[in-house]
């Protein structure tokens, strides 16, 4: 059985075995309000409440084990889920004080791109719809509640999508965060870029690009191989034809790697008519991988590139580094990670 916090109000009906249709309703709005407990659940009668504890022990399933503050503000939560596994989510606030849920959709990740801690965890499994809300709940419970949720944390949530959008409806629904702040990040999932221009949410797209030269991309993201950067511009074309919506397009920048001018050129290239925003990511230090941070000059030079002809870029604040809870991060300080070959 999945965590209450994922399900409908149609499955908590079951899953509560309750009479009364509105119940499950009330019980959906508490949860959806990140209640722990059934005693919060103040509207329902006391019988009631006593016979669902008896019913259901435990709401969460999952239980955060380790919490990082960052200096900067962002707060990274470790938590430990039912079968062991372990998965990690941030909150980062901005200088506004807008804060952004980082959330995971799997327990490490498949795409194996080689500037992201995660990616070196092997895959273990998809998360569930309610395993993604209590992320959400956990990390609203100790910073206020987020205005932004961003699908950038561990996994690829364009191979997890039926959680994800779930997940996204509950978000939406009952939690009530505008689809128009919540994101998508893949690292350019063809079938999944087409499956949400066909079927949404419309939600922000983001998609991991990092290069626009083909043997790079390969080399840094395997996914490349699969879905080369012609496939990936046409279910980008083809999402922005159909949804009408601008992409953001995320470069990690590599010291020495894929930060020269040159770099930056093939990307204007690469973008050629489409409708993008570019989010220059410097690559963020993860110990035992191969990379160098850019140097301010390189970043300098590449937005340079950008900016000269004409495309809309800006450059990520970093948050989160001293928790290594920032940008390709994640799972560098899992207790115990799980690989999957
Ligand atoms: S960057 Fe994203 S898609 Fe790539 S390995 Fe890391 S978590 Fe997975």
């Amino acid at each position: 059985m999945d965590s209450l916090y994922g399900m409908s109000p149609a499955e908590l009906a079951l899953a509560c075995a309750f009479r009364a249709p509105f119940r499950s309703r009330q019980v959906h709005s508490w949860l959806a309000r990140g209640a722990t407990s059934f005693d919060e659940m103040t509207d329902l009668p006391l019988l009631e409440r006593e016979r669902l504890k008896a019913l259901i022990p435990r709401i969460a399933s999952s239980e955060p084990a380790t919490e990082f503050e960052d200096p900067d503000g962002s707060l990274k939560l470790q938590l430990r889920l039912t079968d062991g596994a372990a998965v990690e989510c941030v909150m980062l606030e901005d200088i506004e004080g807008r804060k952004t849920a980082c959330l995971s959709s799997q327990v490490g990740c498949p795409m194996a791109c080689a500037f992201c801690k995660t990616g070196t965890l092997g895959y273990l499994r998809d998360l569930s719809a309610g395993e993604i809300m209590e992320q959400f709940h956990f990390l609203s419970a100790r910073r206020g509640p987020a205005s932004n949720v961003v699908f950038m944390g561990m996994g690829e949530p364009c191979s997890n999508l039926g959680a994800v959008r779930k997940a996204i409806s509950i978000l939406s629904g009952t939690v009530g965060i505008s689809l128009r702040k919540i994101t998508i990040s893949t690292s350019g999932l063809v079938p999944g870029i087409l499956e949400l221009a066909e079927k949404g949410p419309p939600v922000r797209l983001a998609v991991s690009l990092t290069s626009a030269n083909e043997e790079l991309r390969s080399r840094l993201m395997p996914v490349n191989r699969s879905w080369g950067l012609a496939a990936l511009k046409d279910a980008l074309t083809r999402y922005q034809v159909t949804t009408g919506e601008r992409v953001t397009l995320e470069c990690a920048i590599m010291g020495g790697v894929n930060s020269s001018p040159a770099s930056a050129r093939e990307l204007v290239d690469w973008i050629g008519g489409l409708q993008v925003q570019v989010n220059v990511i410097p690559w963020n230090k993860v110990p035992g991988l191969p990379f160098v941070e850019p140097t301010r000059e390189e970043l300098e030079a590449y937005m340079a590139v950008l900016d000269s002809a004409g495309v809309v870029a800006s450059r990520r604040m970093r948050r989160g580094r001293g928790v290594m809870g920032a940008c390709g991060q994640l799972g560098e300080t899992l207790l115990v990670p799980r690989k999957v070959e």
